[in-house]
C-alpha cells in the first residue's frame, strides 16, 4: 500500500506530496507487517491509540474513531508504526494548511479541526488535573495561526550542497527546507529567506553539527507585535565575521524594517540555540513591546512569551487570581523581563522579582523605570536559593506569582513558599505535568487549589499553558 494512498483521503483532488513521513529505517528492523486498526484515543502527544495483538500501539496522525491499515515494524523491543491508509476518516480531520506538516517537528495537531484541538486539550487537562479539582474551559485563540512573535531558523547543506534554511524534522536533526511556517510571523520569514539568498551569493558556510566546521547556526528573530520592532539574531559559530558589512548592508537594504541585528557566538555542541557573547551590529540590540497596557524591553537572551495575543488572556487570569488590593507584598518568581511583576506592581504595595538570566533582569530593571514604577525590585539568582534566604530571614509575602520554566518548580522553592504563608500562590505553568508534581506538594503543605485555568497559548501544538491559583488553608 502505497504511503501516497494516505493523502488521497483528502478528497481535494489535488496532488500532494505531503504524506506522513516514514523516518529513515533504522538497522535490523523486521519487516513491516499491515494491520487494520481502530483507534480509542489519543496519547498526550496527540498520537493515536490503537489495540494490535493485545498490545496499545501509538500512531501518529491518527484520530480516535478511525479505522486506518498502518504498518507495524519491531526493532528489538521497540515497536513503530506507519500509517499508510485511512479506511474511515474522523469528523474532527481537516487537510493541514502546512505542506511541511508530516515532515515538520513543529507542530502536532494541524489535522485536527479548531474544536478537536481544543477538546483534547481541555481534556489533557481535565485528567492531569484530577487530583485537584475542574479545570475552567481552556481559553481558546480566535486566529490560531501566524502567532508566534518568535523565530527560529536553521541553516544548512542539501545533498547538492545548496545552502537551506527551516525547521527539523520530527525527532531529528533534519533540516526541512522551508520558506514558511504558518505559525511563525510571516515577515519573520520573510527575514530568513533574504537571509538564505545572501548567504548562497557569499563565501560563508552553514554550520555543520556533525564535523563542527562551517558558520551561520540559526537565524532567531523576534518581532514585536505592538510596535513593529524587529530583532534579528545571527547564530554563528565564530566571533569573526567575514564580509560583515556586505553581509549586513544587503539585509538592510532589503529589510529597512529591521529595527536591529545582533551577532550571538555559539561555539558550543549543544542543542541550545544561543551562545553567552554578542555584539550589536546595529540598533539599541532590544525591541520593545506592549502587554497589560505597559511597555516592555527585551533583549535577544531574555525570554518572552511568545504568543502575546493569549498572553494578555493569561495575564489578566492571572491578576484576578491574584486579587490585588493595593496592600500586598508579592513576589514574582521566574520573572523573565518583570512583565507580570510590573503589570502586579499598579495594584501592589511592593513586588520582588527573581530571575536567573542576567539579561532578563536587566531587562525587568529598566521595564520599571519605562513604566514609572517605582514599587519593584528585581533580583539575579535562583530562584529556589532566593525564596530559602527570604524565608531565613522570616520575610512575608501575601502573593508569590510563579512561572516556572518547563521542568517546574523545585522542593528549596516550595518549601520555602509554604514557610513564607502567602494567602495566595498564583502558578503559571507551561508544562501542566510538572506542574501538577508541584501543586501536589503545595496541597499537601496547606494549600488549596480554588481555580485552574488552561489557556492555548500553542496552537497546532500539543503544548498547553495552565494557570493555578492556590489558596492558604485557614
Ligand atoms: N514570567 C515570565 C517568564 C517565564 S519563563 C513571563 O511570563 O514572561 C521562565 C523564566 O524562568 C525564564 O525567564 C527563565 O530564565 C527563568 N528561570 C529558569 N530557571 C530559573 C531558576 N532556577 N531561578 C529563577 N529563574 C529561572
Amino acid at each position: 500500500m502505497s504511503k501516497r494512498k494516505y493523502k488521497g483521503d483528502n478528497q481535494s483532488g489535488k496532488n500532494h506530496h505531503r504524506k506522513p513521513r516514514g523516518r529513515t529505517k533504522p538497522k535490523g528492523r523486521q519487516k513491516p507487517v499491515t494491520a487494520e486498526v481502530t483507534c480509542s484515543g489519543l496519547t498526550k502527544e496527540g498520537k493515536g491509540i490503537v489495540q494490535w495483538e493485545g498490545k496499545k500501539l501509538e500512531v501518529e496522525h491518527l484520530l480516535p474513531g478511525e479505522t486506518a491499515e498502518i504498518a507495524i515494524s519491531k526493532k528489538g523491543r521497540h515497536v513503530h508504526t506507519e500509517l499508510k491508509r485511512i479506511i474511515k476518516p474522523s469528523e474532527d480531520r481537516i487537510e493541514p494548511p502546512c505542506v511541511y506538516y508530516y515532515e515538520c517537528g513543529g507542530c502536532q495537531l494541524q489535522h485536527m479541526t479548531n474544536q478537536a484541538q481544543t477538546r483534547f486539550k481541555q481534556n489533557t487537562v481535565d485528567i492531569l488535573m484530577q487530583p485537584f479539582r475542574k479545570p475552567n474551559p481552556i481559553l481558546t485563540m480566535e486566529h490560531p495561526y501566524a502567532y508566534r512573535n518568535k523565530s527560529h531558523t536553521t541553516f544548512g547543506m542539501n545533498r547538492d550542497r545548496q545552502i537551506i534554511g527551516g525547521l527539523y524534522a520530527r525527532n531529528s536533526h533534519e533540516i526541512i527546507p522551508m520558506d514558511r511556517c504558518l505559525i511563525h510571523d510571516p515577515k519573520a520569514d520573510e527575514i530568513a529567506g533574504t537571509i538564505k539568498e545572501i548567504l548562497r551569493t557569499t563565501k560563508l558556510q552553514p554550520y555543520n553539527e556533525d564535523t563542527g566546521h562551517g558558520f551561520l547556526r540559526h537565524v532567531l528573530i523576534k518581532v514585536g507585535k505592538t510596535s513593529g520592532e524587529i530583532m534579528v539574531v545571527l547564530v554563528a559559530a565564530s566571533s569573526v565575521f567575514p564580509g560583515k558589512n556586505n553581509f549586513v548592508k544587503a539585509l538592510r537594504k532589503a529589510h529597512p524594517e529591521i529595527t536591529t541585528l545582533v551577532h550571538n557566538v555559539n561555539k558550543k555542541d549543544t542543542s541550545m540555540v544561543l551562545g553567552d557573547d554578542e555584539k550589536v551590529f546595529f540598533g539599541p540590540g532590544t525591541i520593545t513591546d506592549t502587554l497589560g497596557g505597559m511597555e516592555f524591553v527585551i533583549s535577544a537572551k531574555s525570554f518572552y512569551q511568545v504568543n502575546p495575543v493569549q498572553t494578555e488572556k493569561l495575564y489578566d487570569k492571572a491578576m484576578e487570581m491574584a486579587d490585588l488590593t493595593g496592600k500586598e507584598t508579592v513576589i514574582d518568581a521566574y520573572c523573565g523581563v518583570g512583565t507580570i511583576g510590573l503589570i502586579a506592581a499598579k495594584q501592589a504595595a511592593k513586588v520582588i522579582g527573581v530571575e536567573l538570566n542576567n539579561d532578563a533582569v536587566r531587562d525587568a530593571i529598566r521595564n520599571a523605570k519605562r513604566n514609572g514604577v517605582k514599587n519593584a525590585r528585581f533580583y539575579q539568582g535562583d530562584a529556589g536559593t532566593f525564596m530559602v534566604e527570604m524565608a531565613e530571614r522570616g520575610e512575608k509575602a501575601d502573593v508569590v506569582m510563579m512561572d516556572p520554566p518547563r521542568k517546574g518548580s523545585d522542593e528549596a522553592f516550595l518549601s520555602s513558599v509554604v514557610k513564607l504563608q502567602p494567602e495566595r500562590i498564583v502558578y503559571v505553568s507551561c508544562n501542566p505535568e510538572t506542574q501538577v508534581r508541584d501543586l501536589e506538594y503545595l496541597e499537601k503543605n496547606g494549600y488549596n487549589a480554588e481555580e485552574i485555568q488552561p489557556v492555548d497559548m500553542f496552537p497546532q501544538t500539543v503544548h498547553v499553558e495552565c494557570c493555578a491559583l492556590l489558596v492558604r488553608d485557614q
